[in-house]
């Protein structure tokens, strides 16, 4: 009875509690049962009431009514204890409780069985699946961790508080060299080379979550150190909040990444450009040289094909070989010339191959290149300096020869008739004719002469403007008329036309300058020209004059039209070549147009004649009446009879040259074979008027000579005549104290106004 009554009593606590969680009970499903005892003698239940949540989360309908055995068999059956355990509840008034999982939704559910009156059971239903799955959670990851201590990986667990070592698994020991024992009685500070603190704010990140992966460098008992990376992580084993710590060795890692470091550091700094691409040529990284020199930033060239730097000017054979030659694994060495953003074009010297993995399959393609666009430039400038040193040694070469056929040519002219000379029984005719003859052989050697020697004071930049006021309309006159008889001679025409009335047409210029200039010009006219007309003249074009000389000739091939003003150049040609000539004159005529602020260049067709131009700046001036000597036509001078002359001289055909010079004049001459016997002389004879002084003699020279003579008669006039020209020479003859100066060949009109002038007559 007291059973009965005790679970009576249970029935009734069992309604009590029903009766205040009712509410919540219902949110979840329920079913009320009838306990039953069938024929056989079997317990089942009946389904007496269930609620909505129920038929949903069973799956079960219209249950009512029906046995529990029928509709749960798989429930009845797998757990006999099943019934059992309701029948418990119904008989007992205990409550129980159990986890089930149903397939229906596959959610866990916690049941509740009550039994609020005698043979009645009421099972209720809570959702636990979250509560099961996180439970699992934790299951997994416990396991996870024990298999992680177990496994290869340095694991050790640490005290939060103290940094002390816990516990430690066998690949920490192997890998730190001491045993677990022993590192279960060291701290995590006897390990690390982070200092204590750090070490107390690093467990400090670890606890709060803020970090969990570190990098510091561990020692270990043999005393080497080695990089680690660590993870961590704070987990409850056993009741108690540890670390643990999951270690791995990157010391070969942060090795190969310093090594990467390096590198990239160099290929950024590297003065060479280095472009990566995908294997689809993409452009994945191009380094600062690459941006310099192309102009490409590291944004507008990512992602570009290199082709954006394709000049056209390749043959499509080059990229070809290019692409046949990394694609087989090899490396293409070449140049490529490339364009610029801005257009411009530049030179590669490229070495690109393809980049492969493990595999062997190609991850990308890498171009080392240096901009060799100055170096070729140079290379080409190289080339371009020795074919003109070959070209100028070959015209020296030439030009030694031409030189020495002009000199020889009129030599022989010179020496040939000479000796016809001394031949008897010569008509006064044939005297005269063979003298003009010789006569005009030493005019063309002189004129070759002349022309070295300008060339050299070119060359020395001693040449000195004498500008003066120059007629030029005059000047023209001169020319023509000078020219006339000759052209005549030829059976050319010739014709001159002035750009401005002679009033306007006077300018400041080295007017001796533009005679040669003209002169040579119309004489290489004629030279080159054998039938038509020469023309010359000029035309005022704003601020200077151009003058012409336009002839009918031979012309020049166009390839030879810069060069004809070369110095030496004569233009190789059959025609040409039989002309006289040392191919110095256009190079004179050049500079002295240069040097008159001018320029001069030339038109021609082959075979139908030559334009020269040359321009000069018009300064014009407002003089009437100016006259310049003519350059051609010099008056005879006459000088006034009875003066001595001594000449210095020891040469004896020049001193008979002399002589001859100066006689059939009034003059005395006296002759001294060296300085020492000239300074005797004039210590001796007071009537001597004035000395003819050579430089180069025995004994003693012209200068030091002249010096003496200064020192005994002051106001001796003394002449220096000499075949130096140069201005060096000059200057030591002022320095001595002469008076003149005159160049050998003596030209007889020049000496005599010189001895007039000296002599103040
Ligand atoms: P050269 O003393 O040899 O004439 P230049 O310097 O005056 O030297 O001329 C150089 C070369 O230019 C000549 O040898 C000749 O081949 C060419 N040349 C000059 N002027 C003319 C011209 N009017 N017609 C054709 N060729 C010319």
């Amino acid at each position: 009875m007291g059973s009965i009554n005790s679970s009576q009593a249970k029935h009734k606590e069992a309604q009590s509690v029903l009766h205040r969680n009712l509410g919540s009970y219902i949110q979840h499903g329920y079913a009320y049962y009838r306990k039953i005892t069938d024929e056989d003698n079997n317990v089942d239940f009946i389904y007496e009431e269930v609620n909505e949540n129920y038929e949903k989360l069973t799956g079960l309908k219209d249950v009512i009514g029906r046995r529990m055995t029928e509709t749960r068999p798989g429930l009845s059956k797998s757990n006999p204890m099943f019934i059992e355990k309701y029948a418990r509840v119904a008989e007992t008034g205990i409550p129980d409780k159990f986890e089930i999982f149903l397939e229906t939704d596959n959610h866990w559910y916690d049941v509740s069985l009550y039994s609020p009156q005698e043979g009645y059971v009421l099972s209720m239903f809570d959702d636990i699946s979250e509560r099961k799955k996180s439970e699992e959670t934790l299951k997994k990851s416990e396991e996870r961790f024990r298999r992680l201590f177990e496994n290869d990986s340095i694991v050790i667990l640490l005290d939060p508080d103290t940094g002390n070592i816990i516990d430690a698994n066998h690949a920490a020991a192997e890998f730190y060299g001491w045993s677990v024992e022993q590192l279960k009685q060291m701290s995590i500070r006897q390990i690390t080379s982070a200092s204590s603190d750090e070490v107390k704010v690093n467990m400090d990140k670890v606890r709060t979550s803020k970090q969990n992966q570190f990098l510091f460098r561990h020692r270990r008992a043999d005393g080497s150190l080695r990089d680690v990376e660590v993870f961590s992580n704070r987990i409850e084993l056993e009741g108690k909040d540890i670390l643990y710590a999951i270690i791995h060795d990157v010391t070969a890692r942060i090795l190969a990444e310093n090594q990467l470091q390096k590198l990239s550091v160099a290929v950024e700094q590297s003065p060479a450009i280095v472009v990566i691409t995908d294997p689809e040529g993409n452009i994945e990284y191009v380094n600062p040289a690459f941006t310099l020199v192309t102009g490409y930033s590291t944004e507008e060239a990512t992602g570009q094909n290199p082709r954006i730097l394709k000049s056209g000017l390749m043959p499509p054979s080059v990229y070809e070989e290019l692409w046949k030659t990394i694609l087989s694994g090899n490396v293409w060495y070449g140049e490529l010339q490339n364009k610029k953003k801005n257009g411009e074009l530049y030179w590669d010297q490229a070495v690109i191959s393809a980049i492969r993995n493990k595999k062997n399959v190609i991850t990308n393609f890498v171009a080392v290149k240096v901009d060799i666009t100055e170096q070729k430039k140079m290379f080409a400038e190289l080339i371009a300096a020795k074919q003109k040193a070959e070209e100028s040694d070959r015209l020296k070469s030439a030009f030694l020869a031409n030189i020495s056929h002009e000199i020889r040519t009129p030599m022989n002219g010179i020496l040939g008739f000479a000796q016809l000379l001394k031949e008897p029984h010569l008509t006064g005719e044939e005297q005269t004719d063979y003298i003009d003859l010789i006569q005009q052989s030493g005019v063309r050697m002189l004129n070759l002469i002349n022309n070295l020697i300008n060339v050299s004071r070119i060359e020395a930049g001693e040449i000195m403007l004498q500008v003066s006021e120059t007629p030029v309309n005059e000047l023209l006159r001169d020319l023509y008329a000078f020219f006339k008889p000759e052209i005549d001679k030829k059976g050319l025409r010739l014709q001159y036309t002035t750009g401005l009335p002679d009033s306007e047409s006077v300018i400041e210029t080295d007017s001796g300058k533009l005679i040669q200039i003209l002169t040579n010009l119309i004489q290489n006219a004629l030279k080159f020209t054998s039938s038509g007309e020469i023309d010359f003249g000029y035309n005022r074009i704003d601020g200077t004059l151009e003058f012409y000389v336009i002839d009918s000739g031979i012309g020049i091939a166009p390839e030879m039209k810069a060069k004809i003003f070369h110095r030496f150049h004569q233009v190789d040609n059959t025609l040409t070549r039989n002309q006289e000539g040392s191919g110095l004159g256009l190079n004179i005529s050049k500079a002295y147009v240069e040097l008159l602020g001018g320029t001069i260049r030339v038109e021609s067709r082959e075979g139908q004649g030559s334009e020269f131009y040359f321009t000069l700046p018009y300064r014009h001036i407002f003089a009437q009446n100016i006259r310049i000597p003519s350059p051609v036509i010099q008056k005879p001078v006459i000088i006034a009879p009875a003066i001595t002359v001594l000449i210095a001289e020891d040469d004896a055909v020049s001193s008979l040259l002399l002589k001859k010079n100066l006689a059939g004049e009034n003059i005395n001459t006296i002759f001294a074979v060296n300085g020492v016997e000239a300074i005797e002389m004039v210590r001796q004879y007071h009537e001597i008027d004035i000395v003819l002084m050579d430089i180069k003699m025995p004994l003693m020279n012209g200068y030091e000579a002249t010096r003496l003579i200064k020192e005994l008669r002051p106001d001796l006039p003394v002449i220096i005549q000499t075949a130096f020209t140069s201005k060096e020479e000059r200057e030591n003859a002022k320095k001595a104290g002469c008076d003149g100066y005159i160049t050998k060949p003596i030209n007889k009109i020049e000496l005599h106004k010189l001895m007039l002038k000296l002599l103040n007559r």
